[in-house]
Formats: structure tokens, sequence, C-alpha cells
């Protein structure tokens, strides 16, 4: 589904990723782990395409096509969905009629046909429903005035509206009480169907306790330094990131 080889990028000039290498095949979740400041992010932005993020060496696949080579739009249409550490608010456009028309362009893309309004807003309202979010969601801006937990639980409704082959969700429980983090987790699990993939970054074993990762993977200073089961994420709950110092001194 995805393979990332010696990824170098460059932001500003300066060199973030520092040849990562990952692999996902299809139907795994995979958590990122990682220290404040380490590209985590920078990794997610690549992967979409965003202006400013340059692929200096090494080379992404994507369901065996050269991502770089892929403008974001093409991304999407081709399956691949990124949750962001803070979504966009979109003032002066509806949220339902957003998510329609992103993904009306996916359809598009791929050549098919515009989803009736119908089927539309029986999928919306069900996973609104399972997430347990107001229907007048639909009708106010893009995440204006949104609460944090409520811009999180928007981004798994896209997500299910969407149905990518691939799904990145970058840091989607910082912020969320207990009980959200418990509906975004099953909003992910529902959608765990033995194909779809999904990347997870996050800070926290909680979000994991409910996901159980197939693989862990810690990101440090560009570039992926230790990989392991959920076990991996239960020893960072535990001792932090310290072993990383000591195993660059070493
Ligand atoms: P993480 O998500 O792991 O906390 P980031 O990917 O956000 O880390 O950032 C990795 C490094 O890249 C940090 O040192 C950060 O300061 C730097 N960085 C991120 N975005 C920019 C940017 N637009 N310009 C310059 N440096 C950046
Ligand atoms: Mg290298
Ligand atoms: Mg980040």
């Amino acid at each position: 589904m995805l393979k990332i080889k010696n990824l170098h990028v460059n932001v500003d000039d300066k060199e973030i990723l520092k040849g990562l290498d990952l692999e996902i095949g299809e139907g795994e979740l995979h958590a990122i782990m990682g220290p404040n400041g380490s590209g985590k992010s920078t990794l997610g932005y690549t992967l979409a395409g965003r202006e400013g993020y340059e692929i200096t060496d090494g080379s992404v696949q994507f369901d065996g096509r050269d991502l770089a080579e892929m403008e974001p739009e093409e991304r999407a249409a081709a399956g691949l969905f990124l949750a962001f550490q803070y979504p966009v608010e979109i003032p002066g456009v509806n949220n339902a009629y957003f998510l329609r028309a992103a993904l009306n362009a996916q359809r598009k893309a791929r050549g098919e046909e515009e989803v009736d309004s119908m089927s539309f807003l029986k999928t919306v309202r069900e996973s609104l429903k399972e997430l347990k979010m107001d229907e007048s969601l639909l009708k106010r801006a893009v995440n204006e005035g949104f609460s944090g937990g409520e811009k999180k639980r928007n981004e798994i409704v896209q997500m299910a509206v969407l149905q990518p082959k691939l799904a990145i969700l970058d840091e989607t429980d910082s912020g969320l009480d207990i009980d959200a983090l418990k509906l975004v987790a099953e909003g992910i699990n529902r959608l765990r169907d033995g194909k779809r993939s999904f990347v997870v970054i996050t800070h926290y074993q909680r979000l994991l306790d409910y996901l159980s990762p197939d693989h862990v993977h810690v990101l440090s200073k560009g570039r992926i330094v230790e990989s392991g089961g959920e076990e991996l994420a239960r020893r960072l709950e535990d001792e932090g990131y310290a072993f990383l110092e000591e195993a660059a001194e070493a």
C-alpha cells in the first residue's frame, strides 16, 4: 500500500526527514510515536503533497504509483486521506457542502458519477450518529466554532465519507476527553475492514489501547529508529524516550 524508502525532506532548505523507511501493508494499522519536533507531521504533510515540503532523496510509492509525481488532488482521488493536526476552518462553507464536494471531486477524478444527495446524507447521518455528533454540525461552516473535540470527530466523519485506502491521522487524539477519545477510536475501528490501511500519529498509549496497532514505530530526528508491536507503545508510556539518547550514546 505504502512503501517509503530513504526519504529525505527539506522544509525551508532545512533537512527534516533524514532517510526515513516505512512500509505499510494492506489492511494494517501502524502507529507512529516520537518526541516533539522529530518530523511526524512533516511526514504527514509530505505524503499529502503540501507545498514547501521538498523531497530531496528517496522514494514514496502509494499503491504502486510514485507519490512525488502526483498532485495533491490526484493523491486524494487515489484514496489517500490526511486528517491534520490542526484542522482548518473554512468560514462560509457549510460542512455538508464541503464533504459532498470533496467526495464528488474524488469520484469525478475516478470517472465515477456524482453521489446522489439522498445516499450521501444517509452515510453522513449514520456516521454523525455513531460519533455522537449533532446533525446541526452539517449546517455550520466547516470547523468554525467547533470545539477541539468536535473538529477531531469531524475528521472521522470526513474519513467515513471519503472511504480512503490509506488514512493518515495526525494527533487525532490530542485534546480529546476520554469519552471523545473512545468514540474516535471506535470510528477508526469501524472503518477497518482488512483492506484499508492506517497510519496513526499519536503521543499517547491510551488511543492505542483501543486500536491495537499491528506495528508501532518511533520517529526520532527524521528517521524511524525503532519498530515493534503494541508492547513498544507501552514501554514508551512507561519509560519515555530516554532510551533514544542512550542508544545514540552507545
Ligand atoms: P512533530 O510533528 O514530530 O512534532 P514536525 O514535523 O512538526 O515534528 O517538525 C519537525 C521539525 O521541522 C521541527 O524542528 C520543526 O521546527 C521543523 N519545521 C516544521 N515545519 C517547519 C517550517 N514550515 N519551517 C521550518 N521548520 C519547520
Ligand atoms: Mg539517507
Ligand atoms: Mg506534529
